[in-house]
């Protein structure tokens, strides 16, 4: 018997200004904060922090810079200092690896963490889980918490003023929902889980198709827009959700071209959702889908401003990085999901076909 377990967040505050909520938030959860994040996203937030938490009478203690991967080591050191400095609740900013971090470090020690996401790279500020990585890079495993957030706060002020790669990489992550889920589900079996999973994914890529690169543009300016709200939504929520309710197992071959990126030195410093989003369209390829889509695909990459050549990736990849790719991603989990079985001449037909199409003039 198998025992479906859905796990979300417990508040969401979104909008244009909802830092303006972060103090009493926090409040609610407990009276000794500290802030956990990278060197970037502390620097963007830390005065609103403080000076929220101070409106609410929450102590600030301070903040902790991560400097490395999600990693074990990482998240042990980390879930320590919470415990010896007496932490009560966690405000997490940052990307992915960073929120990832301090939600595991707050789980290992039962302290409640707000996450405050600074760019929009993944979904990972709703999740469950962290992706955890070997102290070298490379992936290591989806690992499932016992509880979510205690609050997420999405403020998409804060987020304008992000780098676009990191949009980028929302973008690819979260259109990888559709990419994905299409091609992995059966359709002979819906149910009401899976059907939520499949419309929600749905509607991500709707949404990234009508708004990315109006979005893309108000991040170049650094101001908020409808565009840029209505992809934070599809990135933090509408993807969180498509995560939750599909417990995890929505990944496919996009997500697995991903990990074998992390195998090569050239490639694994790049964005999980650039190079996911690259992986998109390989999956497309790899289903055989017409030209015509493909190159809507590559179209919208674009607009997206995700990679649509190895060379934008990298640009001295050999072929034997690209075998090593090949044959890492090849032996990753989520390319078991698929429905039949990839070998490594059919990965580098599909990538050769996209970058033959990305070179076609619309
Ligand atoms: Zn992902």
């Amino acid at each position: 018997m198998f025992t479906h377990r859905l796990v979300f967040p417990a508040s969401v505050l979104r909008g244009r200004g909802a830092i303006k909520h972060l103090g009493a938030m926090c409040g609610r959860l407990g009276q000794r904060a500290l802030l956990v994040g990278g060197e970037r996203g502390i620097a963007s937030v830390e005065e609103q922090v403080a000076e929220q938490l101070d409106q609410q009478m929450v102590s600030y203690l301070g903040h902790d810079m991560l400097t490395g991967q999600c990693c074990e080591e990482e998240i042990k050191r980390l879930a320590d200092r919470l415990k010896l400095q007496g932490v009560e609740v966690v405000v997490a900013t940052g990307g992915g690896r960073a929120l990832d971090t301090a939600k595991a470090a707050g789980v290992l020690c039962n302290i409640p963490v707000v996450t405050l996401p600074s760019v929009a790279g993944t979904c990972s500020a709703v999740t469950p889980l962290a992706f955890r990585y070997h102290s070298n890079g490379q992936f290591r495993d989806m690992y499932p918490l016992a509880y979510g957030p205690a609050a997420v706060v999405i403020d998409a002020d804060l987020l304008a003023t992000s780098p676009l790669h990191w949009l980028s990489a929302g973008l690819g992550d979260t259109l990888a929902k559709w990419y994905e889920y299409r091609a992995i589900s059966d359709l002979g079996q819906l149910t009401g889980l899976s059907g939520v999973a499949r419309t929600n994914s749905e509607l991500c890529f709707t949404l990234i198709k009508h708004y990315a690169a109006d979005a893309c543009e108000a991040v170049r300016k650094g101001q908020a827009n409808l565009a840029l709200e209505q992809v934070l939504d599809a990135i933090f929520l509408y993807a969180g959700l498509t995560s939750i309710m599909s417990n995890g197992a929505h990944t496919g071959a996009a997500h697995a071209l991903y990990d074998g990126f992390t195998a090569c030195e050239k490639t694994r410093h790049i964005a999980h959702g650039l190079l996911v989003g690259f992986g998109n369209l390989c999956l497309l390829a790899l289903e055989n889908r017409s030209d015509e889509e493909l190159l809507v695909a590559l179209e919208l990459a674009r607009a997206s401003a995700i990679p649509v050549h190895l060379n934008e990736i990298s640009p001295d990849l050999s072929d034997a990085d690209l075998s090593l790719i090949i044959d890492q991603s090849l032996r990753a989990p989520d390319m078991a999901n698929m429905p039949t079985e990839i070998t490594h001449r059919q990965m580098r037909e599909a990538i050769a076909r996209v970058q033959t199409l990305s070179l076609v003039k619309t």
